[in-house]
C-alpha cells in the first residue's frame, strides 16, 4: 500500500538527518508560527538556530561550512518544513550559497558561505522590480563602476528574506546602454549598516504570512568592485537561469510536500466529522476525491523524485525544472483546493491547516518564474 507519509528517498544517515530536522521544526519552529504569522517574520535568532542543527547549506561542502551532502539533504529540510507548515525559505538562502558556490571567487566562498551555514548572514535574491517581473531584461536598477566600487541605486520589490537579509544576491544592470541578457551582472551585497539601504516593512500578503517579503531600497549605495559574482560584467542573465533550477526545484519538493501534508490532514478529518449521521468518509463523493486527490500526490511524488535523482546526477536539464515546477505547483492546488472543500466552512477559517495551506501554496504558481513564462520555455524546447 502507498504511504504518503514517508517519502521513499532514505537511508540510514539521511534517515536520521530527517529526524533530526523533524523534532527540530516542531519544538523550535511550531510553537512560534502564530507570533511569526502576527509579526510578519521570522524571529531573527530562527536562522542562527537552524544554523546551528546543520539545517542550513545542507548541501554545500564541508570546507566551507555546509553540511556536505547533496540536493537530497535540502528536500529533506524543505520537505519538514512544508510538513509543519513552516514557510521558512531556507531554499533561497541555500540558492544564494549555491550562486556564490558556482559563481564567487574562493575569497568570496570564504567570506559569505561558513557564516550563512551558520544562518548569521541571511540570503535573499533580489531581482523582480515594481515595473519588472517576468520580464527580467526590464530591470531599472544599475551598478555603475567608479574606482574600485559600484555605486548602485534603485528598488527591488517582493524579496522573500528581505526583512532579516545580510547578504543580497542583486541583479543589476552595469551597462545600462547594453541590451539584452548581456546588459545583467548580479552583485552581492552586505547590507548590515550599509549606507543608503533601506528595507521597507514586510508586505501585507493573502499567504505566508510567516515569511518576510520586503521592498529594499537602494539609494547610491557603494559596495567592493571584488563583489561582483564571476569574472566579468554581463554574465547575470546566464547565471540566473542556471540557478533558477535550483529554486523551482525546491519549489516542486514543497509542492508535493504541501499536497501529501493536505491529503493526510483532510483523510483524519473526514473520518471524524459526522454529516447526516455518519462520518463524511462515508459518502462516495468524499472517499472519489480523496482518491483522486492521493492518486495525484503519488503521481507528483514519483514525479519528483525522478527529477530530484536526475538533478543530483546533474543531468536535469531547465526544461525538465520547468516542468517540474509548473506541473508540481499546479497539482499542489489542485489537491489542495479540493481538501479545503471537503473541511467545508471549516475550511475557510484561518486557524485551521488546510486553509493556511490553500493561502500559502498560491505562490507556488507564480513565484520563481510564473508557471506561464515556464510554459513558454518549455514550448521553446518543442
Ligand atoms: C510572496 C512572493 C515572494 C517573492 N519572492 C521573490 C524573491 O525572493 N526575489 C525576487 O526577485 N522576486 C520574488 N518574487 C517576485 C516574483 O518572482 C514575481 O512576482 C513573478 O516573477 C511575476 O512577476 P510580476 O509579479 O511582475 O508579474 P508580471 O510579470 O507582470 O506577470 C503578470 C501576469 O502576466 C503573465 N505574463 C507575463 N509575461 C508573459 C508572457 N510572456 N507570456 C504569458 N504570460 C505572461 C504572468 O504569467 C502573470 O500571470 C516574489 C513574489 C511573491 C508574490
Amino acid at each position: 500500500m502507498i504511504s504518503l507519509s514517508q517519502p521513499p528517498r532514505t537511508g540510514d544517515a539521511l534517515r536520521a538527518f530527517r529526524s533530526t530536522i523533524r523534532a527540530f521544526v516542531r519544538t523550535e519552529f511550531v510553537p512560534h508560527q502564530d507570533r511569526w504569522r502576527e509579526q510578519r517574520f521570522p524571529d531573527p535568532d530562527a536562522w542562527t538556530k537552524a544554523g546551528s542543527v546543520g539545517m542550513l547549506l545542507s548541501d554545500v561542502p564541508t570546507e566551507y561550512g555546509g553540511g556536505g551532502g547533496t540536493f537530497v539533504h535540502e528536500t529533506v529540510v524543505v520537505e519538514e518544513l512544508a510538513r509543519e507548515g513552516v514557510p521558512l525559505h531556507s531554499f533561497i538562502h541555500d540558492n544564494v550559497a549555491h550562486y556564490i558556490l558556482a559563481y564567487g571567487s574562493e575569497a568570496q566562498k570564504r567570506e559569505w558561505l561558513p557564516r550563512m551555514a551558520r544562518g548569521e548572514l541571511v540570503g535573499a535574491v533580489a531581482m523582480s522590480e515594481p515595473a519588472a517581473g517576468s520580464d527580467l531584461q526590464g530591470i531599472a536598477t544599475t551598478a555603475r563602476r567608479d574606482g574600485d566600487q559600484y555605486v548602485i541605486n534603485g528598488s527591488k520589490t517582493f524579496i522573500t528574506n528581505g526583512w532579516h537579509a545580510g547578504l543580497v544576491c542583486l541583479a543589476v544592470k552595469t551597462d545600462p546602454k547594453a541590451t539584452g541578457p548581456k546588459a545583467i551582472s548580479l552583485i552581492m551585497v552586505e547590507t548590515r549598516d550599509l549606507p543608503g539601504y533601506r528595507v521597507g516593512r514586510p508586505l501585507e500578503k493573502i499567504g505566508m504570512h510567516a515569511q518576510d517579503t520586503c521592498e529594499l531600497f537602494f539609494d547610491n549605495v557603494r559596495v567592493p568592485a571584488a563583489n561582483l559574482l564571476g569574472p566579468a560584467e554581463g554574465k547575470g542573465s546566464l547565471q540566473i537561469m542556471d540557478k533558477m533550477s535550483y529554486e523551482r526545484l525546491a519549489i516542486g519538493v514543497a509542492a508535493v510536500a504541501t499536497a501529501e501534508r493536505a491529503v493526510a490532514v483532510t483523510t483524519k478529518y473526514v473520518k471524524e466529522r459526522n454529516a447526516f449521521g455518519k462520518p463524511l468518509i462515508d459518502f462516495q463523493n468524499t472517499r472519489f476525491k480523496l482518491a483522486e486527490c492521493k492518486t495525484e500526490a503519488y503521481i507528483a511524488r514519483v514525479f519528483l523524485d525522478d527529477c530530484v535523482e536526475r538533478f543530483v546526477a546533474g543531468e536535469l536539464d531547465a526544461f525538465s525544472t520547468a516542468m517540474a515546477k509548473y506541473w508540481l505547483t499546479d497539482a499542489e492546488c489542485r489537491v489542495v483546493d479540493e481538501c479545503l472543500q471537503l473541511h467545508g466552512g471549516y475550511g475557510y477559517l484561518a486557524e485551521y491547516p488546510i486553509a493556511r495551506m490553500w493561502t500559502d501554496s498560491r505562490v507556488h504558481r507564480i513565484y520563481a518564474g510564473t508557471n506561464e513564462i515556464l510554459k513558454e520555455m518549455i514550448a521553446s524546447s518543442l
